[in-house]
């Protein structure tokens, strides 16, 4: 069926003032201003309330940590400790645990406008051996794409690391279920629902080996790799006194100066480091919301993407943002960007832009990220209904300005998913209910 969206208010593409035509779950056509489709269409949708936006494409997060939002035991600390007050509540993770967060948090991002989440889970107390297949079936239930990045943590407290012992596996172990899972669930193909990423959480909670070994395994099976990296100067202490390396040296040494990777926060690289990483291609994900509340610095966005590194968002784990909202995630871009570089250098094109295609290049995709013939249909559209946009006047800019938090309408390869605002094949209510209940058992 080809589908034509129609005359939109506002449109984040190039000369698609009449809209674009989908056609099984491909954009087909993009319609200029006072053209109608090539071919008739067999339906039309009528955008002339929407502002459309490619789907949006989040780069970090941690589902899990839905459970765990606004907690008492962390909120106010910086990192290190805010980790180390969150690791003994976070090992109570079962499965149901982490099927309803998962489910809450996709649904979450998609009613923001997003398509596409990766998914960082690092954490394996035992039990939940099996959390990949869990949030690739959650992925497949809400219909959102995903990358779900099998994370890792092999360096406990006894090794001289971060976290407890009750939380972390032994390289083995991760190496054989990545693999595991990658055989399973990894489609590298274009249009994929499901990518695997492998990601060894940080380097105060992974030795060298299981850096070097994944990235081995990631050639085999080509996929992407992710990791935290130079969110804090207390990592780079502790990467100095350890490793005898910077952050940025220890990758390199361990094989992930590539455009395989993508990296969560980024925040402190020195100006060399930003022109090695531009050249190798290493996507950086900015998590601004996260930055500021765990007070951990400012991305250096605009020189990453200079040096020709991929700059993506990402909302990161509910216990440090503690929302899920990716209109948030380019609001807070564009603030945070400001005041580092002044008004004029961060305008509401790039936050989308980083939010989108950017996204999309961080997970080494050009399928997904852009309103262009050829990509797959994943779409958000938005109304100015609210009292919040009344008077404004450019609307692309007022999503991002005035602070547009809730898709009135998002498609996922072809597929309405929300409709007016809410899931198109779900009941919220339910799902609520039940993560609600869940988390109490993280008090
Ligand atoms: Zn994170």
């Amino acid at each position: 069926m080809r589908l034509w969206i129609h005359d939109p208010l506002a449109i984040f593409a190039e000369g698609a003032g009449r809209g674009l035509v989908v056609e099984d779950g491909v954009i087909v056509e993009i319609v200029p201003a006072g053209a109608v489709p090539s071919r008739p269409a067999d339906a039309r949708f009528d955008a002339s309330r929407h502002v459309v936006l490619p789907g949006l494409v989040n780069t970090h997060h941690h589902f899990y940590q839905t459970l765990t939002r606004a907690h008492p035991e962390a909120i106010n600390k910086p990192l290190f400790p805010w980790l180390q007050a969150l690791y003994p509540i976070w090992s109570r993770l079962k499965p149901r645990h982490l099927e309803l967060a998962s489910r809450l948090a996709l649904t979450e991002l998609m009613l923001s406008g997003c398509t596409t989440a990766a998914d960082h889970h690092y954490l394996y107390p035992a039990g939940l051996e099996n959390a990949v297949d869990i949030q690739v079936e959650a992925a497949r239930d809400i219909g959102m794409r995903m990358t779900v990045s099998r994370g890792s943590m092999n360096l406990s407290q006894k090794d001289g690391g971060l976290p407890p012992d009750s939380v972390v596996q032994d390289e083995d172990a991760i190496l054989a279920d990545s693999e595991r899972v990658l055989k399973l669930f990894h489609d590298p193909r274009p249009g994929a629902q499901v990518r695997i990423a492998l990601a060894p959480c940080s380097p105060f909670s992974v030795n060298k080996r299981l850096m070097s070994e994944s990235a081995a395994l990631a050639e085999r099976y080509d996929c992407q790799l992710h990791t935290h990296l130079c969110e804090t100067e207390d990592e780079e202490r502790f990467c100095l006194e350890v490793y005898g390396l910077r952050p940025v040296d220890l990758l390199e040494e361990t094989g992930w100066m590539s455009k395989r990777t993508w990296l969560a926060h980024g925040i402190h690289f020195n100006a060399e480091e930003i022109g090695r990483l531009g050249r190798a291609g290493v996507g950086v994900c900015h998590c601004a919301a996260s930055n500021m509340v765990l007070a951990s610095g400012i991305c250096r966005t605009c020189e990453l993407e200079q040096a020709g590194a991929p700059v993506g968002l990402g909302v990161d784990g509910s216990a440090s943002n503690d929302a899920s909202n990716m209109m948030e995630a380019a609001r807070h871009a564009l603030m945070i960007g400001r005041l580092r570089y002044g008004a004029g250098a961060v305008t509401h094109l790039d936050v989308l832009r980083w939010g989108s295609e950017g996204s999309a290049r961080c997970l080494g995709r050009d399928d997904i990220g852009k309103i262009e013939v050829g990509r797959q249909a994943d779409l958000a559209l938005f109304t100015l209904d609210e009292p919040r946009f009344s008077g404004a006047h450019d609307p692309l800019a007022a999503l991002v300005l005035c602070g547009a938090h809730r898709a009135d309408r998002v498609m996922i390869g072809g597929r309405w998913r929300v409709i007016d605002g809410a899931p198109a094949d779900f009941d919220l209510a339910p799902l609520l209910a039940a993560h609600k209940a869940a988390a109490r058992e993280f008090a």
